[in-house]
């Protein structure tokens, strides 16, 4: 069985007062869930949302992580970083990065790499665009994308990642990918794991589904068999409605 996963990504949103006024609010909110519930709040606001959800069911995540431990890298931050502060998950590649900071499927695999190697989860964002779905690739895009992101990965590495599958054209826009699409190209994901490590271990791999998930239409996602929890953008934003998706 696998242990149903949300996570809001809240982007580069929320000031300090205003992600710990949110994740105040959420505390109790999710307090019965029964999936794990992360939030990713943007860097700056890490290590007060640490302190704000100790002891509580909420685990924290980071919208990226570098691929090196320490250097001369300006702007970036490190696995041990935010190991220190409490961080247990990490987003990886989301197509944001990958559209407009030029993120490859190279850099995606090495920085999850890095993440595992830290005892960081990373969730690991696949999905394809509007015009690669009308030409008919999603299948062929999805698949190499998960192959390179789990390079040379140990199977029990394998076990621990999250893959996201967010169809680029779903993210932010309003539109969902229908429940049977959204848990076919996940089964594609699925089968592409299993090309490599074989079905057992692909069956025990956690694949969400993410672009514009909400309190309407998460029960629904969530009852269809590949998928295995969500990961939110805009309705992690407020307590109220991240609530309602986490309780699906
Ligand atoms: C996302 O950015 O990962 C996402 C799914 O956003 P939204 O829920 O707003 O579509």
């Amino acid at each position: 069985m696998r242990t149903p996963i949300i996570a809001g990504n809240w982007k580069m949103n929320m000031t300090l007062a205003e992600a710990v006024a949110l994740v105040r609010e959420l505390k109790p909110l999710v307090a019965d869930a029964k999936c794990q519930v992360v939030v990713c709040p943007p860097y700056i606001c890490l290590h007060a949302v640490a302190e704000e959800i100790k002891g509580t069911n909420i685990a924290l995540g980071a919208q990226n992580i570098h691929w090196a431990d320490k250097g001369a890298f300006t702007g970036e931050i490190s696995a041990p970083m935010l190991k220190a502060i409490g961080v247990q998950y990490a987003i990886i590649g989301h197509s944001e990065r990958r559209q407009y900071f030029g993120e490859t499927d190279e850099r995606v695999r090495d920085r999850a790499a890095n993440a595992l190697a830290h005892g960081i989860i990373p969730i690991i964002c696949v999905g394809e665009s509007l015009e690669q779905r009308e030409n008919g690739v999603t299948d062929a895009v999805v698949t190499v994308q998960t192959v390179a992101a789990l390079k040379d990965f140990s199977p029990a590495d394998v076990e621990k990642v999250v893959i996201a599958y967010e169809p680029i054209w779903a993210i932010g826009t309003g539109k969902t990918a229908t429940n049977a699409e959204a848990n076919e190209t996940i089964g594609v994901v699925r089968n592409a794991i299993a090309g490599v490590y074989g079905k057992e271990l692909a069956n025990k791999v956690r694949i969400q589904y993410g672009g514009s998930m909400n309190a309407k239409n998460a029960s629904a996602l969530m009852a269809m068999p590949e998928i295995d929890g969500g990961l939110i953008g805009g309705a992690s934003l407020k307590a109220e409605d991240f609530s309602k998706v986490v309780n699906f």
